[in-house]
């Protein structure tokens, strides 16, 4: 479990864009000064649910609730909007996406994926 003050520090932290823009899935990352070895993500939709990533891998990823080690799902991207064409590639584009075992239902229709892993 999270303590107090961490959690008041994540609550008043400066949280950026995280992963691809083409993402419909939005996260949002966080880095505080007290804990240079580790940042934060959260999900824009669902900002109670935080993990934890250890800042020099960036593979693993816990849960900030339960500590539970995150999974990640490779989920297929909705077509853009108004990109129908008779000409148009179909085939999909995926994403990734965070989920806790634990804290969340598992995302509909995934893949599984390999560990966590983002390029910033
Ligand atoms: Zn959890």
């Amino acid at each position: 479990m999270p303590t107090p003050e961490l959690l008041r520090e994540l609550a008043q932290a400066e949280w950026r864009a995280f992963g691809s823009p083409r993402d419909s899935h939005k996260l949002e990352r966080a880095d505080l000064r007290s804990r240079p070895d580790l940042f934060f993500v959260r999900k824009k939709d669902n900002p109670s649910q935080i993990y934890v990533v250890k800042a020099r891998s960036a593979s693993t990823w816990e849960c900030l609730r339960c500590g539970t080690r995150t999974r990640a799902a490779r989920v297929e991207r909705p077509a853009p909007e108004g990109s129908f064409s008779l000409f148009a590639s179909r085939s999909p584009s995926y994403e990734i996406v965070p989920f806790c075992p634990v804290c969340e239902k598992e995302p509909r229709s995934y893949e599984s994926a390999p560990p966590l892993r983002f390029q910033h």
